[in-house]
C-alpha cells in the first residue's frame, strides 16, 4: 500500500512512519506542518529510504491536500496530525479547535473528493484511520472513591464525555470521522488510546518531563497528589496495532488500544526515580527532587482501556510490560542526549504550561 501519514513527524506518528518502512514493504507519505511538536531528526533512520517521502503541509490547507491526493494517489490515510497536549490546550484552545476539527474536516473533504475518484476495487479497499485517544471517553471511577472501580473500564461504546479543550476537540474530529463514513460511505476505521511513551516523546509530557528535570538535578513537579490513574501503553505497541487495524480491521469499526497498565502518576515518578538511581547513580537519590505543585485544572482522575476486542478480533497484544518499557525509554533518553538538547533549544525550556485559568 501506499500510505498518507499525517503528522508523521511527532511522536507516535514518527513512530509508525518507522515501523512501516522498516518492518513493511508499504511506502509512506509523511505530511506534517513541522509545528513545535513536529521534528523531522526524529525520522532519521528512514529518510533516505526510496518508499519514504515528506510532505510539508498543513492538514487545514485544501488546496495543498488535494495536490497531496492527486500527486501520491494514497491507497489509506493514517490521520495522526493534531494538538496533542492537555495544558497547552488549556492555554491557548484555539490552536486545538482549528488543526483538531477544522483539519479532520478539511482532510476527511479532500480524502472523499479523492476516493470518489477511484475504481470501484481501489474504493472498497481505501481506509481513512483516524488516530485518537482515550480521554474522548472523559474519567472513570477512582479506587479512592469506590472499592470496585477497577471493573469499570473504557469500551467501544462508552459515552463521549470529554474534560479538556484538548479531548473535546478529538471527540468532535471521532464524531466527524464517523459522520463522513454513516453520510458519504467513506471507508474508515477509528482507534482511541491510552497514554503512550517511548523514545522521542516531546518533553513537555509526564515522563520525558520527569527524566530531563531529574538528569538536571530540578525539582521533579507532580501535579497535585499524584493519585490519577493512566494506562500506559509503549508507542511501538501502539504503532504495531496501529498498522493491524489499517490492514486487518473492519470497515466502520472502532478499537480500542491500551496497555493494562494502570499506574498513579506519583508511582510512575518514582518508578522513573528508581531506574535512573540505576542507570545514572549520584550522591542523592533522584526521589528527593520529587515536588507537589497545584493540580491540572479540570484534571481526569481516572482512564483505563477495556482492548479486549482488538486483542479477540485481530490478535493484538502488547509485547512491553511497563516495567520493560519504562526502563527502555530512561535508557534511550540516556542514550540520545543530542536529540532532547536540540528540541530543548528550540522554544520549550522544561517549564510549565496550562496552570493559568
Ligand atoms: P505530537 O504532538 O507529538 O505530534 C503531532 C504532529 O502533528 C507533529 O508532528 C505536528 O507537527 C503535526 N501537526 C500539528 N498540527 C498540524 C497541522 N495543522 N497540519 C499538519 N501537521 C500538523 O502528537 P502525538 O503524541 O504523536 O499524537 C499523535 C496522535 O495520536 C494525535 O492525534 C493524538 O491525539 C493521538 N493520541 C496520542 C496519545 C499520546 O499519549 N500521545 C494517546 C492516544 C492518542
Amino acid at each position: 500500500m501506499r500510505i498518507l501519514v499525517t503528522g508523521g513527524a511527532g511522536f507516535i506518528g514518527s513512530a509508525v512512519v518507522r515501523h512501516l518502512i522498516e518492518n513493511t514493504e508499504h511506502e509512506v507519505i509523511n505530511l506534517d506542518k513541522l509545528t513545535y511538536a513536529g521534528n523531522l531528526e526524529t525520522l532519521r533512520e528512514v529518510s533516505d529510504n526510496v518508499r519514504y517521502v515528506f510532505e510539508h503541509v498543513d492538514i487545514c490547507d485544501s488546496q495543498e491536500l488535494n495536490r497531496v491526493f492527486q500527486q501520491h494517489q494514497p491507497d489509506a490515510v493514517m490521520h495522526l496530525a493534531a494538538e496533542s497536549h492537555v495544558d497547552r490546550s488549556i492555554d491557548g484552545p484555539a490552536e486545538f479547535m482549528h488543526t483538531n476539527i477544522i483539519g479532520t474536516y478539511t482532510l476527511l473533504e479532500a480524502a472523499r473528493a479523492y476516493w470518489g475518484q477511484l475504481s470501484e476495487s481501489r474504493k472498497q479497499q481505501f481506509r481513512f484511520h483516524h488516530i485518537s485517544t482515550d480521554e474522548v471517553y472523559g474519567d472513570l471511577p477512582h479506587p479512592d472513591e469506590d472499592v470496585d472501580a477497577k471493573q469499570v473500564l473504557f469500551t467501544e461504546t462508552t459515552a463521549y464525555e470529554p474534560s479538556s479543550p484538548y479531548s473535546a476537540s478529538k471527540a468532535s474530529s471521532d464524531h466527524l470521522v464517523r459522520a463522513w463514513h454513516r453520510t458519504y460511505g467513506l471507508p474508515v476505521v477509528v482507534t482511541n488510546c491510552s497514554n503512550n511513551y517511548g523514545p522521542y516523546h516531546f518533553p513537555e509530557k509526564l515522563i520525558p518531563h520527569v527524566i530531563l528535570n531529574a538528569l538536571a538535578g530540578k525539582s521533579l513537579p507532580i501535579y497535585g497528589k499524584g493519585d490519577q490513574i493512566r494506562d500506559w501503553l509503549y508507542v511501538e505497541d501502539h504503532a504495531r496495532a496501529l498498522c493491524l487495524v489499517l490492514e486487518k480491521g473492519s470497515n466502520g469499526e472502532t478499537y480500542n488500544i491500551g496497555g493494562h497498565n494502570e499506574l498513579q502518576n506519583i508511582d510512575v515518578v518514582k518508578l522513573i526515580c528508581t531506574i535512573l538511581d540505576t542507570l545514572r547513580p549520584k550522591d542523592t537519590k533522584y526521589s528527593e527532587q520529587i515536588i507537589h505543585v497545584a493540580d491540572r485544572p479540570g484534571h481526569d482522575r481516572r482512564y483505563a482501556i477495556d482492548a479486549s476486542k482488538i486483542k479477540n478480533d485481530l490478535g493484538w497484544m502488547p509485547k512491553e510490560t511497563f516495567a520493560t518499557g519504562l526502563h527502555k525509554t530512561v535508557q534511550w533518553y540516556l542514550d540520545n542526549e543530542q536529540w532532547w538538547q536540540n528540541v530543548l533549544n528550540g522554544s520549550y525550556r522544561l517549564e510549565r504550561i496550562g496552570e493559568q485559568i
